[in-house]
C-alpha cells in the first residue's frame, strides 16, 4: 500500500506521522463522528495500548461481478459499508470496510467486479482498479458464486492471480453455498477447485446468511501480519458521508430501474447540511446519459423518482439516526461514462 493509504502511527519509529495528510485525519474524524452519531472523534486513538500479538492488514476482495463481494465485506465488517444489488457492476470504486476488534484490525478492500468486456471508460477504470489492488494486499479473497458453474471470467481471474499475487496468501471463497443442492454440491465445488492450483485454501460461505463468515475470518487472521491499528476503532469505511449518501441513492436506483438505465445513472450529492431544526438536508443530482433516460427515471407524475427517494431516505435515516429531507434532481450529462472530467467529478477516476 502507499503511504497515504497506510498512515504511520505514533508508535512507529520517526514519530508523529508526518506522512499523513491533514485532510485524511479530518475526514476520518468526520466519518467516525457521523457513524457514531456523536461529536468529535477521540484524538488519541493511536495511543491506546494494544495486545502484543495485535494483527492488522489489508484484505483485497476480488471476483467477477455479482458473486457477493460487497455482501461479504458487509458481513465481515458487521455493518453495511457497501451497497449491494442483484445487478452486476453495482460497486464502481474501491472502498474500504474496516473491521476492528481488540486483537485485530482487518481492512477489507471491496472492489468492482473483474471481467473482460468493459464497454466504456468507466468499465475499464473499474476493472483496472480491482486488478491493481492485488499486489498491494496482505491477503487476497477470491470470491466465486457456487450457485452457478464456473465461467470464463472466474478462470480469467484465477489465471491472473499467481502472477499478480506472488507470495501473497489467497483464500478461495465459495460464496452462495445456501444455493447448493446436496446431490450436486460435490461436483460443483470440485469444478471450482479445478480453477485454482493447490496454493489456495477454500472456504464455503453464505455471505447473505452469515454462514461460515467468522470461520473465514479466523483463516484470514492466521494470514495477517502483526501490526498496529491504521484507523480509529469506530471508523467503518473510508467513504465520506456524502459518498455514502450518494451510494444509498444509487442503490435505490439499482433496485427500481431495469436494463441499461441503472448503469447509466451517477449520483452526485450537492448539498449535505444539518438544518437548525435538526433535520439533515441532502440534495443530489442523478445524472443520466441520454435525454430518453430522464423520463424513465422520473416516472409518470414523478412516481419513480419518489420511490427512489423514499427508499434512499429510509436507509439514510437509519444510518444517521435522524430525520432526513432528501431532494433529487435528474440531469442529462451525455456519455458521462466515457468522459474523464465527469468521472473525476464523481470520484471514479483519479
Ligand atoms: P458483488 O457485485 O460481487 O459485490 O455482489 P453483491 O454483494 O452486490 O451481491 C450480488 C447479489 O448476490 C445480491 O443480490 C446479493 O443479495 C446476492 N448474494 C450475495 N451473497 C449471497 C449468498 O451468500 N447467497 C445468496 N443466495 N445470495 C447472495
Ligand atoms: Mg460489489
Amino acid at each position: 500500500m502507499t503511504e497515504k493509504q497506510r498512515p504511520l502511527t505514533n508508535d512507529e519509529p520517526g514519530g508523529r506521522a508526518p506522512a499523513q495528510p491533514e485532510v485524511d485525519a479530518e475526514s476520518a474524524a468526520l466519518i467516525e463522528a457521523f457513524l457514531r452519531g456523536e461529536g468529535a472523534a477521540s484524538a488519541d486513538w493511536r495511543a491506546e495500548p494494544l495486545p502484543p500479538d495485535h494483527k492488522s492488514g489489508f484484505v483485497a476482495v476480488i471476483g467477477r461481478p455479482n458473486v457477493g463481494k460487497s455482501t461479504l465485506v458487509n458481513a465481515l465488517v458487521g455493518q453495511k459499508v457497501a451497497i449491494v444489488s442483484p445487478k452486476p457492476q453495482t460497486t464502481r470504486r474501491r472502498l474500504l470496510g474496516i473491521r476492528t476488534r481488540p486483537d485485530h484490525q482487518a481492512i477489507f478492500i471491496d472492489t468492482p467486479g473483474i471481467h473482460d468486456r468493459p464497454l466504456h471508460r468507466l468499465g475499464t477504470q473499474m476493472v483496472e482498479s480491482a486488478v491493481a489492488i492485488i499486489p498491494d494486499a496482505d491477503v487476497i479473497l477470491f470470491v466465486v458464486d457456487v450457485s452457478v458453474p464456473p465461467g470464463p471470467e472466474d478462470a480469467h481471474i484465477a489465471r491472473l492471480l499467481p502472477a499478480k499475487a506472488e507470495a501473497r496468501p489467497v483464500l478461495f471463497v465459495l460464496n452462495k453455498m445456501d444455493q447448493l443442492r446436496l446431490e450436486t454440491a460435490q461436483a460443483r465445488i470440485e469444478s471450482y477447485w479445478a480453477l485454482l492450483p493447490g496454493y489456495a485454501d477454500s472456504m464455503p460461505v453464505s455471505a447473505l446468511r452469515g454462514t461460515n463468515v467468522e470461520r473465514l475470518m479466523s483463516h484470514i487472521l492466521d494470514r495477517l501480519p502483526a501490526g498496529p491499528r491504521y484507523y480509529p476503532d469506530t471508523q467503518l469505511t473510508d467513504q465520506t458521508e456524502r459518498q455514502i449518501a450518494a451510494e444509498l441513492v444509487r442503490e435505490a436506483v439499482l433496485r427500481y430501474t431495469q436494463q441499461e438505465v441503472p448503469h447509466a445513472v451517477a449520483v452526485l450529492v450537492e448539498h449535505y447540511e444539518e438544518r437548525p431544526n435538526g433535520v439533515l438536508y441532502v440534495g443530489a443530482t442523478l445524472w443520466v446519459e441520454k435525454e430518453s433516460q430522464r423520463p424513465i427515471l422520473i416516472g409518470k407524475g414523478g412516481e419513480m423518482l419518489k420511490r427512489i427517494g423514499a427508499a434512499a431516505r429510509k436507509e439514510l435515516e437509519r444510518m444517521v439516526g435522524n430525520q432526513v429531507y432528501l431532494e433529487l434532481w435528474v440531469k442529462v450529462r451525455p456519455d458521462w461514462r466515457n468522459r474523464p472530467r465527469d468521472l473525476r467529478e464523481l470520484g471514479l477516476e483519479e
